[in-house]
């Protein structure tokens, strides 16, 4: 008789498929069941992702050691799409994989979920005999009690209004009364929706049910038909803020629903989800679901069980949502589908929106990008007819798109010196607002107090010991922190290179920002919202929360507050170093910039009143901060994609982004170059660029050195890049192969 043998995937980082025995004896575990199989000296859980393997070398394979699933644990498609992921980004199996189980899924996890020992009435068949017997007061009570709930009453519950243990078991004893363990769910929508409870019922409509604008109304037609049809493809959903994406996002999910399929919503950020899940919520009721990070693990397990069990119809999650395990999939929607969050950036490094468009071909569903600011890549994929493209070009209800106005910083420099951070303009805006009553929000997309602590006699700056970057000064921490690696100091007295006592600070981050408008507006209720001051879970949900009740006069804050979040009342943007971004050496920089910068003047006037925004910059004509003015997306899309061809960039070309690691820059740059020479030898149909010191030469005391592939097959270029790898095996743990990566610093 013939091995029987199983390749297994296990949550080791960089492990290829692992190949192993099953015992006489053993069941064969389909693909996507758990095991438990030996590594080196360990036992360790991993997933079968082939129960038919075949290896040429199955003499010296071990056996597993125990199979913990007769049944797929992870559904087979998506272990399917997780083996494809490891693929195309480069990753082990094991890596994807562990993204897509759920927690507390190694062994004993099946008793990760938590019960509640109930009693109930034993309900006697009709025409049997009713045990006879004495019974007490107390056993009297006790079963009136239960006969009031049919579904069983908790043990604790019973015992708490004075019903105790030992008359329930002598009823049990009697035959009167059972036991039984329920499992309780954990549920992130208790507590976690307060703050976004407020938000979307302000309306009191339903979502999904409003009638729609003429041009809401030809899209749906469109996306109608597309899900009618019921195969693969991609919608690119181009809408301006506030033009009704989400209404459409919601009627399109009943039509689904309708025809017994399922959809899965991904949002870029936790912080958006309960607003997203409330509005899905309000229609759909229970069958609605959130997964993210930052749920705690035991709903996150929990939710992830009832939607493997089939209780849930609609999935809201980030990222990692894309690997929920719903089955029979109509439609998948990834709202703000530009949004640099959906990429990951550690193993593996997929990119979240990317992979739904593969999990819908393969499921056959349809798929919805949308944004006011489409991606490079999605824009150029719909101008080369590959993804359909639908346009939202007004505001429901005809409210005007805000009236932008751009303020040259030079001038103001000039007169108010260059510490000037806000102008006269956007201060008398300001004003004006806080007399009417109404919400401004001020964007700075930096945050702390100073972002350069130098020195006035030798001008050197206060760098991060540990990286290649300066401090930035937190006033509240009275300390200096590095914003890469948390390293953080007590500001020096005297310089550290030349002994100067005069250490001086320069630019402004929302802790200043926020410091200066107080100091102006003493009476003014002012909110900052950033990573320092948003620490623990639900405070983003809260904030928004006392923005939609009016309790906020002006929200400061960075990228945090552009991004998707409806303010009805807010008629005032400003947006201060519009250009922040725009000095870095990354080929995303303008997209970037024009994004946040549409996004965030897409904020004002989305209720009744008319909205302004005032963008403040060095660089009033560079064309994104203009296309991103002038609101108009054709424009930017036209001039960036003249400089990503021009500079032969993505989407014009597939990008590898290599990086090796040293614990010198020299080493680092050996390694790196004899691994690009290994790399050249394989003859990937691509061109090489490098290796140089990556823009962030030094990250947590490791120096960086960077190589790039272009061209136009990715497979070439990553098999070259593999085999290379296998050849220096010694640098597979300091290298980072980043395939479509988002960012190149
Ligand atoms: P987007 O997702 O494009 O930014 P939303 O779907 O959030 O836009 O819609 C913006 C606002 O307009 C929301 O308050 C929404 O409730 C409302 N809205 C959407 N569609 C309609 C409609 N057809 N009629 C009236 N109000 C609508
Ligand atoms: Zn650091």
């Amino acid at each position: 008789m013939s091995d029987r043998l199983v390749a297994v995937g296990v949550p080791v980082p960089g492990l290829g498929r692992l190949t192993y025995r099953v015992a006489l004896g053993q069941p064969l575990p389909p693909k996507g069941a758990r095991v438990l199989v030996p590594l080196g000296g360990r036992i360790v859980t991993g997933c079968v992702i082939d129960s038919n393997a075949i290896t040429p070398d199955a003499g010296t394979l071990r056996d597993l050691e125990e199979v913990l699933d007769t049944d797929a644990y992870l559904p087979q498609h998506i272990v399917d799409l997780a083996l494809w992921v490891a693929e195309y980004y480069a990753a082990g199996p094991g890596d994807a994989l562990a993204v897509a189980l759920p927690p507390m899924s190694g062994r004993g996890g099946n008793t990760a979920f938590r019960t509640l020992k109930m009693a109930e009435l034993v309900v006697a068949p009709e025409g049997a005999a009713k045990p006879a017997g004495p019974k007490g007061p107390k056993q009297m009570e006790a079963l009136a009690r239960l006969a009031s709930a049919p579904e069983g009453i908790a043990v604790t519950a019973l015992t708490k209004s004075g019903v105790s243990l030992s008359t329930l078991r002598s009823l049990e004893r009697l035959g009167l009364v059972r036991f039984r363990e329920e499992v309780v769910e954990r549920d992130p929508f208790q507590g976690a929706a307060d703050g976004a409870q407020s938000l979307w019922t302000l309306g009191g409509e339903t979502p999904g049910t409003r009638d729609l604008t003429p041009e809401q109304a030809l899209a749906y037609r469109h996306l109608e038909e597309a899900v009618v049809a019921g195969q693969f493809k991609t919608v690119l959903l181009q809408g301006v803020t506030g033009s009704g994406k989400t209404e459409l996002y919601v009627r399109l999910a009943a039509l689904v629903l309708s025809r017994g399929k399922r959809v899965l919503v991904l949002v870029p950020e936790i912080a958006l989800t309960p607003a997203v899940a409330g509005l899905f919520r309000a229609r759909f009721g229970r069958r609605v679901t959130i997964q993210h990070s930052g749920l705690s693990d035991g709903e996150r397990h929990d939710q992830w069980h009832r939607i493997r069990r089939g209780e849930v119809d609609v999935v809201v999650g980030t990222r990692s949502a894309v690997f929920a395990p719903l089955v029979g999939i109509g439609l998948m929607i990834v709202d703000e589908e530009h949004d640099g969050a959906y990429k990951q950036e550690e193993s593996p490094r997929y990119q979240g929106r990317d992979v739904a468009v593969v999990r819908g071909r393969m499921e056959g569903a349809v798929v919805v990008l949308g944004s006011a600011t489409p991606s490079m890549e999605s824009a150029a994929n719909a101008a080369a007819g590959r993804y359909d493209r639908l346009l939202l070009t007004q505001r429901v209800m005809n409210r005007p798109l805000a009236d932008v106005r751009v303020v040259d910083m030079r001038p103001e420099f000039a007169t108010h010196g260059a510490d000037a951070v806000i102008s006269q303009a956007l201060w008398d805006a300001l004003e004006s607002r806080l007399s009417r009553g109404e919400q401004s929000l001020v964007l700075l997309n930096r945050r702390g107090f100073a972002t350069v602590v130098f020195c006035r006699s030798c001008a050197a700056t206060l760098e991060c010991p540990h990286c290649s970057v300066t401090l930035t000064y937190h006033r509240t921490a009275r300390r200096v922190r590095c914003h890469y690696c948390n390293y953080a100091t007590t500001v020096p007295k005297a310089c550290g290179t030349c002994g100067g006592e005069f250490l001086e600070q320069s630019g402004v981050g929302t802790e200043r920002l926020e410091a200066e408008i107080r100091t102006r507006f003493p009476g003014a209720r002012v909110v900052r919202v950033d990573r320092d001051t948003i620490r623990r879970r639900g405070a983003i949900a809260r904030v928004l929360g006392d923005v939609a009740r009016g309790e906020v006069d002006i929200l400061v804050g960075t990228q945090m507050i552009a991004k998707g979040h409806d303010f009805p009342s807010v008629t005032l943007v400003g947006v201060i170093s519009a250009d922040v971004g725009l000095g870095m050496a990354d080929f995303r920089a303008a997209e970037r910039t024009f994004q946040l910068l549409t996004q965030v003047v897409g904020r004002a006037g989305r209720g009744h009143m008319a909205g302004e925004a005032l963008v403040q910059t060095l660089y009033p004509d560079h064309y994104s901060v203009r296309a991103a003015a002038a609101q108009d997306y054709d424009a930017f899309f036209e001039k960036e994609t003249e400089f990503r061809t021009r500079m032969d960039y993505p989407p014009r070309v597939g990008l590898i982004n290599v990086i090796v690691r040293g614990k010198s820059l020299g080493q680092a740059m050996d390694d790196a170059t004899a691994l690009a020479g290994l790399v050249r030898h394989q003859g990937p149909k691509a061109r090489l660029l490098g290796p140089a010191p990556a823009p962030l030469s030094k990250i947590k005391d490791e120096y960086r050195v960077q190589f790039f592939l272009k061209g136009h097959q990715r497979r070439s270029m990553r098999e070259a890049l593999l085999r290379a790898l296998d050849l220096k095996p010694e640098l597979k743990r300091r290298t980072t192969i980043d395939v479509d990566p988002n960012s190149v610093l």
